[in-house]
């Protein structure tokens, strides 16, 4: 019998004042009963819409019936069979623009929720199987991988299953990308990325951390080294900054630094070695997801009050909607439509508050956004002693900067074919937030799958 519900089994979470001031994952995830009851809502439709809002084409109604059945590590391996890191995925994709959005319970009442469903198969099979990874014979062709964020893992993890011996070099001490140094460990535990590291290791990729290319090594180096192809995954971690009087003070962080402080180096633990200032009045400016951990860290270290500034209106806030309902029952403020213009600082050099313009929304710009603009008379000051700007990253420029035949565009993102990752250079492919600018991690994985199966074809056409 299928659940005509309109709403989804709701997923058991922490309550917002206890898990404002821990660290320990929000949501708890779906028992087996749960993820039964929900799986029923899908109607297994003929021409499931579903799948073509997933940009890696996991097999949607197919593991949603087999979890319906009962038959859990059945839906496990059909989602695997796509996508290679279900557990992450479940946590962090954006499902309410992809997968879900096109959902047809959603056009009344709410979508099948099938990323607590993909969570619930992965965190299931972690539980209850143990994996084993068979070795594919080696082929006797090296390839280098640069970054070991959901690109690089998703082509190293398809490059060593075809025979090839994978390096990934990584600038960081410990590799996962953003998955370990921006995302939080209230929304992504760290112990579930590490597990597919794991798998990666047992399978025989290698990972060099420390490795700086554009410093270490250079790309032509690599290729000195023998390596016949290079897939480039390095992300867009370079924060911009607002260019506003103020942004050198004590106190003022960007949202990448800040949240590298907490999770890569523990600076919210006692004894953590990387200090963090846990400031009693903090102000996010920007209204991504990223903006939302860093202003739920901020609560988390102990703040009193934590604003969110965002120059547009509460309609065009990037960030998705989980967070934002998160977010807000933590305990977050919100201040919409407001643009700061100022830090201000005391005598020693800390900050001391947030001069801000309020705005009118204004005729749509080029986007189709409407244009926000400032307010007449609108100048107030946001007392704060903590300023994390969160208004976007860009990529690193060291690689580009030593390789002079890799074609960048005017924001420095790598050019690459849509399809394959192939760049100007011979032998090198890109793909990731190196290439689209800040994305999404199944954005990045699909194009990390790609990019694999052409390095394939590259280096057999090579002989
Ligand atoms: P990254 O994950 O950035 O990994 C790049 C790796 O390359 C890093 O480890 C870096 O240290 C390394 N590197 C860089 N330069 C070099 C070099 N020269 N030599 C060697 N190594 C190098 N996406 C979602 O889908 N859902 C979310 O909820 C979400 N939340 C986010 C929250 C935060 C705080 C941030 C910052 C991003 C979030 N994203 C989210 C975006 C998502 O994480 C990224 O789109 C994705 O991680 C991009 O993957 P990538 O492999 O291209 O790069
Ligand atoms: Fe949805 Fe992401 Fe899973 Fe695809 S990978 S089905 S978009 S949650
Ligand atoms: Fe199930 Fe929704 Fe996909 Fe239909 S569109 S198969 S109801 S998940």
């Amino acid at each position: 019998m299928p659940n005509m519900s309109l709403k989804k089994v709701p997923i058991p979470e922490q309550d917002p004042q206890v898990r404002n001031k821990n660290f320990d994952e929000v949501a708890l995830g779906y028992t087996e009963e749960m993820a039964i009851e929900e799986a029923k809502r899908c109607l297994n439709c003929k021409h499931k819409p579903c799948i073509a809002g997933c940009p890696v084409n996991v097999q949607i109604p197919e593991f949603i019936s087999l979890i319906a059945e009962g038959k859990f590590a059945e839906a496990y391996e059909t989602i695997i069979q796509t996508n290679s890191l279900p557990a992450v995925c479940g946590r962090v994709c954006p499902q309410e623009t992809q997968c879900e959005q096109r959902c047809v319970r959603g056009i009344k009442g709410e979508p099948v929720a099938i990323g607590r469903l993909e969570r619930f198969a992965a965190d299931w099979a972690m539980k209850h199987l143990e994996k084993t990874y068979e070795k594919t014979p080696r082929n006797g062709k090296k390839v280098a991988v640069i970054g070991s964020g959901p690109s690089g893992l998703s082509c190293a993890g398809d490059l060593i299953k075809m025979g090839y011996d994978v390096t990934i070099f990584e600038a960081f001490h410990t590799a996962g990308g953003v998955l370990v140094y921006g995302i939080p460990e209230f929304r992504l535990p760290k112990a579930l990325v590490q597990k597919e590291i794991d798998g990666l290791l047992a399978q025989g990729v290698e990972i060099r951390t420390n490795m700086v290319i554009g410093k270490t090594f250079t790309i032509d180096e690599l290729f000195q080294e023998g390596y016949s192809a290079v897939f480039i995954g390095s992300g867009a971690g370079l924060p911009n900054f607002m260019n506003i009087p103020g942004e050198n003070l004590n106190g003022v962080y960007s949202a990448n630094e800040f949240l590298t402080r907490i999770n890569l180096m523990k600076a919210y633990k006692n004894d953590a070695d990387t200090p963090i200032k846990r400031g009693k009045t903090v102000a996010v400016v920007g209204g991504g997801n990223v903006a939302m951990d860093a202003a739920r860290s901020a609560i988390r270290l102990g703040a009193d009050k934590v604003y969110i500034v965002y120059r547009r209106s509460e309609k065009e806030l990037p960030a998705r909607l989980e967070e934002i309902h998160h977010a807000k029952e933590e305990g977050i403020i919100f201040k919409f439509l407001t643009n700061p213009i100022r830090i201000l600082g005391d005598e020693n050099g800390w900050v001391t508050g947030l001069e801000c313009v309020e705005m009118e929304l204004g005729e749509p710009d080029a986007s189709g956004r409407r244009r926000p603009v400032v307010k007449e008379g609108s100048q107030h000051i946001l007392e704060v002693d903590t300023v994390i700007i969160s208004i976007g990253t860009s990529p690193n420029p060291l690689i580009r900067g030593t390789t002079p035949d890799l074609e960048t565009n005017q924001w420095g993102c790598i050019v690459a074919d849509e399809q394959t990752g192939q760049t100007s250079k011979e032998g090198v492919f890109a793909g990731g937030d190196a290439v689209t600018g800040a994305a999404t991690v199944i954005l990045a994985m699909g194009a990390g799958k790609a990019a694999a199966k052409a390095i394939d074809e590259y280096i057999k056409s090579k002989g």
